[in-house]
């Protein structure tokens, strides 16, 4: 075969997208700037191909056809040292999954340089085979969505597969597979768009991105997965079973939310200082006050009281106080990773007035990142309110899911 070189209308994309900045990690090198002549670009960067232009190239070319090969998906921009140094022994240190990751994390900066970040990171899944599921179930997600079926269809399993796209131990990820006799399922990302194809028997996991045997996964986003923090276990009963064990002493609370959430300590206090922010709520002014070492929550509850303790307000409080932790750790998590909030939980006893305008602001511009919430029981009222709505049914003893059309029902 020729050698495979990208036309300038591909380089020119390339740079542009790179922000004419080299897309090698840490190294961020302008590549271009002013001519000899005042009307002259001066042109440092080169388009590196990620599989070869040339037949005995570094790398190879992965059994790509010229076209592929000539394609933007096959370029990445960097400067001429960076591109000298992948190139090096026949590119050995830098394999196409590899320079990818580069690509891929470079252009967000620079989208985030802009001020852009797409929001809608994790376009669809595609359940080929499981226990749970019929054969080739698809589910396109929005950002957000509602996921109603009753106990047992499958609800807390879809999040689990979702989850394993984030960088959490693999041996988590074994666990999800032992349970299964055969499991394939693929998640395709959309921006920029790639497919992570996880499949394997007992809890001998393989992993493919873009149809290439990948050891882990590089394209991991960051998921805020309530259940398997919490275990489940709403605020207010963790609250009460601490405060029984430790009766003698006053708790500190603090290092209690740090405990139940699995945060940092310092981490926690951002979050918690963000509570009643996004919608308008029973309480506000969160804080925390250290007495005698201790750290005590106190809010200040609307309706009657100025300083409650977290452990005198409501249930239905501590509910939203959860909830507002979760969204704001997905906030801070969507600053800088592709970014997803999975909730299964009673969060919907929130009214759906009140539920609304956690949706109005979940998908306003301001919000970076997805949310699906899964619940057993559903209100005709959840119509009125803008997220997706998907069904999950048990037919023949396999799980389908059903979107919710308008009207339908
Ligand atoms: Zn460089």
């Amino acid at each position: 075969m020729k050698r495979a070189k990208f036309t300038s209308r591909v380089k020119k994309t390339l740079a542009g997208r790179a922000g004419h900045k080299c897309s090698y990690p840490e190294c961020g090198r302008g590549t271009s700037g002013p001519g000899v002549s005042t009307s002259e670009v001066a042109i440092t960067g080169d388009a590196a191909h990620i599989y070869s232009a040339a037949d005995r190239g570094p790398r190879g070319r992965g059994g790509l056809s010229i076209s592929e090969l000539t394609d933007v998906k096959n370029g990445i921009w960097l400067c001429a040292e960076h591109h000298r140094l992948i190139d090096l022994n026949r590119g050995d240190r830098f394999p196409p999954e590899t320079l990818n990751g580069y690509k891929d994390r470079h252009e967000r900066r620079i989208a985030k340089e802009q001020g852009y970040l797409p929001f809608r990171e994790v376009e669809e899944i595609y359940i080929s085979c499981s226990s749970v599921f019929a054969d080739d179930t698809v589910l396109r997600l929005s950002k957000v969505m509602l996921i109603v079926g009753s106990n047992g269809t499958g609800k807390t399993f879809l999040f689990r597969l979702l989850n394993s796209l984030s960088n959490e131990p693999r041996s988590k990820l074994g666990s999800l597979f032992r349970e299964e006799e055969n499991l394939s399922y693929s998640i395709r990302l959309s921006n920029p768009e790639h497919q992570v194809r996880f499949s394997g028997v007992g809890n001998q996991v393989t992993l493919s991105l873009d149809g290439a045997a990948v050891p882990f996964n590089p394209l991991t986003v960051a998921i805020f997965f309530e259940e398997e923090r919490t275990r489940l276990q709403p605020l207010e009963n963790f609250l009460r079973s601490k405060r029984s064990k430790l009766d003698s002493e006053p708790p500190d609370d603090l290092l209690l939310l740090s405990e139940y959430w699995e945060i940092e300590p310092d981490l926690v206090r951002k979050l918690v200082a963000k509570a009643g922010t996004f919608v308008e709520h029973a309480f506000n002014n969160p804080r925390f006050e250290v007495a005698m070492g201790v750290s005590r929550l106190l809010v200040n509850d609307k309706r009657w009281r100025p300083d409650a303790s977290i452990h005198k307000i409501s249930g239905g409080m501590l509910e939203m106080l959860s909830l507002d932790v979760a969204i704001a750790y997905a906030m801070h998590m969507s600053e800088h990773h592709p970014t997803m909030l999975l909730l299964n939980t009673g969060f919907l006893h929130l009214d759906h007035n009140h539920m609304g305008r956690y949706v109005d602001f979940l998908l306003s511009n301001e919000v970076k990142f997805q949310t699906l919430i899964a619940t057993c029981s559903f209100n005709p009222e959840y119509r009125k309110i803008p997220w997706e709505i998907v069904h999950i049914r048990r037919v023949g003893g396999k799980s389908i899911v059903e979107l919710e059309q308008a009207g339908e029902f």
